[in-house]
C-alpha cells in the first residue's frame, strides 16, 4: 500500500489502531470459512463513528477496497479480505450506548456480542431474540449484516424483526440514518435493505435494537424419533396443527453423538432428535405441551422427555448450540451447508440426502432450524483422503441444488458471501439479480464496499441493462470453482 495513504490511515486511528505487519494480519485472512483466504493489505480497528467515517472517506478519494469485520465468525466468507484491500474492524466499538426498558429499545454499537445485550437485559426481565448458535462470539453488526437467524427465531422472527435503526457510513463516507426507534417510519425502508446487505451498502456504526419481554414460562421437550424422516414429519405436524412453538430444533445422530462428545448434554441415542420449545403464559404452554407430546407419539416418538429445570434447559441448549463446532471431534474436516426447503418437504429432502450420502461414501451430519426448514447438512471429510474434499463439496452443492428444485433456498441465514456467489444465478432471474445489483449501485457508485462478494459478477455501476454480460464463471455454474 501507497506510504502515503499508510500515514494517513494512521494519523486517524493512531499506531494501536493500525495492523500491517504480515504475521498479525494473518488473524484477518479469512472468517469461519477457512478454505478461502486472502492478506488483506492493512486492518483498522476504529473506536468511534468519526474514525470509520474518516477511514472511508481515505478509502473512497484512494480507491481502495475495504471489508467490514466484526467477530469473523461468518460461514460464507463475507468478511473475507479483498486483494489490495484493507479491513475495518468493529472490534473496539463494544459499547451499549442506551438501555431504554419502558419503550423496549437499545442503542448499541456494531462490535457488541450478541449474548452481552441478553445478558445487560436479563435480570429486568427482558431478552434480545435472535440468537445464532455463535452468540457467545459473534457481533452485532455481523448479525445486521448476515440477518442472522438463530433457534428461537422462527416465534419471534430474524434479526430484520428486530433492527429498527441503524447509523451508517455510506461508501463515499458520508453518515446515514435509517429507520428509527419509532415503528415504520416513512420513507423507503432503507433499515430493511441494509438488514441482510453482507456489508456491501456501508458499515453500520450504531444499531437501534428491539427488545422483548421474557415470556412467563417456557417448557423444552425432548422427543426421540427412529429417523429424522420420522421427526420431520413431527414438525410438519406440530406447525400444521397451528401451533408456533419458540424453536424446533432437529439433530440427527452423528451430530447427537458429537454434541454428546463435547457437551454432555444427555440426548437419547436416537436416528433424530427433537427439540421443541414453547413459551407463553403457563396455561397455554402446558395445554400446547400435551398436543406437541401426542403429534410426537403418533410420529413414532420412542422417548418423550422435558426439561425439568432450568439447569437442564440451558444444558439442552448448550448441546444444541455446540454441535457445530463438536463434529470437529468426529471428523477432520466439514462443510456447513445452509439451505431452506418448504417444511413439508423435510421428510423427503432428509431421505434424499441420506441416500446421496450413502452413494458418494461420504458422511453427513444434521444438525438444524428444522421448525423454519432452515437445514445445516454438514458434510464431513478428510482432506487428507485424495479426492474426498472435491466429492465433499460436490455433494454439499448438490443439497444446494435440491434445496432450490424443492422451493426453497441457498442460505437461510449465514449469507451468500464469496461462497456461494455462484449459486445466485440459480436462484434468481437475470432482472431479479439486475435490479439488486442497481441498489448497491445507488449505495456504493465506486464499489469500493465488500466488492467480489454476494453477485456472481458485480455489475459496473453506469452500465445500462441491455450491457450486462455475464461473468465466464456464472455461465459455467458452481461446479466451475471446485
Ligand atoms: C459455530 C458457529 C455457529 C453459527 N451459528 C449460526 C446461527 O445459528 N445462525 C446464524 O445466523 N449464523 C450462525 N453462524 C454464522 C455467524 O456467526 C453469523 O453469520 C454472524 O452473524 C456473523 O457475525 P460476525 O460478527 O462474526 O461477523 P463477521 O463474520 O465478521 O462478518 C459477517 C459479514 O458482516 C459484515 N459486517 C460485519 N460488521 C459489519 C458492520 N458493522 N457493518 C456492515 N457490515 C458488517 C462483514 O463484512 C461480513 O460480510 C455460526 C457460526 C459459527 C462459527
Amino acid at each position: 500500500m501507497d506510504p502515503r495513504i499508510l500515514q494517513q490511515l494512521r494519523a486517524i486511528t493512531g499506531d494501536r489502531g493500525l495492523i500491517t505487519s504480515p504475521e498479525q494480519l494473518k488473524t484477518y485472512e479469512c472468517d469461519g470459512l477457512t478454505n478461502f483466504r486472502v492478506l488483506p493489505d492493512a486492518v483498522l480497528l476504529p473506536s468511534s463513528t468519526e474514525q470509520v467515517q474518516a477511514i472511508v472517506r481515505v478509502c473512497h478519494d484512494a480507491g481502495i477496497p475495504f471489508v467490514a469485520r466484526g467477530s469473523g465468525t461468518g460461514l460464507s466468507g463475507g468478511a473475507l479480505p479483498v486483494k489490495d484491500g484493507v479491513v475495518i474492524s468493529t472490534a473496539r466499538m463494544n459499547r451499549i450506548l442506551e438501555v431504554d426498558l419502558p419503550n423496549t429499545r437499545m442503542v448499541v454499537e456494531p462490535g457488541v456480542i450478541n449474548l452481552e445485550v441478553t445478558e445487560r437485559v436479563a435480570a429486568s426481565g427482558f431478552f434480545y431474540a435472535p440468537d445464532p448458535s455463535s452468540q457467545s462470539v459473534c457481533s452485532i453488526g455481523g448479525n445486521v449484516a448476515e440477518n442472522a437467524g438463530g433457534a428461537h427465531c422462527l416465534k419471534y422472527g430474524f434479526t430484520t424483526t428486530h433492527v429498527l435503526g441503524l447509523e451508517v457510513v455510506l461508501p463515499n463516507g458520508s453518515v446515514a440514518h435509517l429507520g428509527g426507534k419509532s415503528l415504520d417510519a416513512p420513507g423507503y425502508d432503507l433499515a430493511g435493505v441494509f438488514v441482510g446487505s453482507e456489508g456491501t451498502l456501508g458499515i453500520a456504526t450504531k444499531v437501534i435494537l428491539r427488545i422483548v419481554k421474557r415470556p412467563e414460562c417456557i417448557h423444552t421437550l425432548l422427543a426421540a424419533f427412529g429417523s429424522t424422516m420420522e421427526a420431520g414429519a413431527a414438525v410438519s405436524d406440530i406447525i400444521g396443527a397451528g401451533m408456533l412453538p419458540a424453536a424446533i430444533e432437529m439433530m440427527d445422530n452423528l451430530a447427537i453423538q458429537a454434541a454428546e462428545a463435547a457437551v454432555h448434554a444427555n440426548y437419547p441415542n436416537c436416528g433424530g432428535l427433537l427439540l421443541v420449545e414453547l413459551d407463553g403464559p403457563t396455561a397455554e404452554v402446558e395445554a400446547l405441551m400435551q398436543q406437541v407430546d401426542a403429534i410426537c407419539r403418533k410420529c413414532g416418538a420412542t422417548e418423550i422427555r422435558v426439561a425439568q429445570t432450568d439447569a437442564e434447559r440451558a444444558l439442552v441448549w448448550k448441546g444444541r448450540k455446540a454441535a457445530f463446532a463438536a463434529v470437529g471431534r468426529i471428523s477432520p474436516n466439514y462443510i456447513v451447508q445452509d439451505g431452506v426447503i418448504p417444511r413439508t418437504a423435510l421428510p423427503r429432502l432428509m431421505s434424499e440426502i441420506e441416500r446421496l450420502g450413502v452413494e458418494a461414501g461420504i458422511r453427513v451430519a444434521n444438525v438444524f432450524h428444522a421448525g423454519d426448514g432452515n437445514l445445516h447438512p454438514l458434510v464431513l471429510y478428510d482432506r487428507r483422503i485424495e479426492g474426498q474434499e472435491h466429492a465433499a463439496e460436490v455433494l454439499a452443492n448438490r443439497i444446494l441444488e435440491l434445496c432450490i428444485e424443492a422451493g426453497g433456498s441457498i442460505t437461510g441465514e449465514h449469507g451468500v458471501g464469496e461462497e456461494k456467489k455462484m449459486m445466485m444465478s440459480k436462484m434468481f432471474a437475470e432482472p431479479d439479480l439486475e435490479t439488486m445489483q442497481r441498489v448497491r449501485c445507488a449505495f456504493d457508485p465506486k464499489q469500493l464496499a465488500n466488492p467480489t462478494k454476494v453477485f456472481p459478477r458485480p455489475r459496473l455501476c453506469g452500465e445500462q441493462p441491455g450491457e450486462y454480460h455475464p461473468h465466464p464463471l456464472e455461465l459455467a455454474g458452481v461446479a466451475e470453482r471446485f
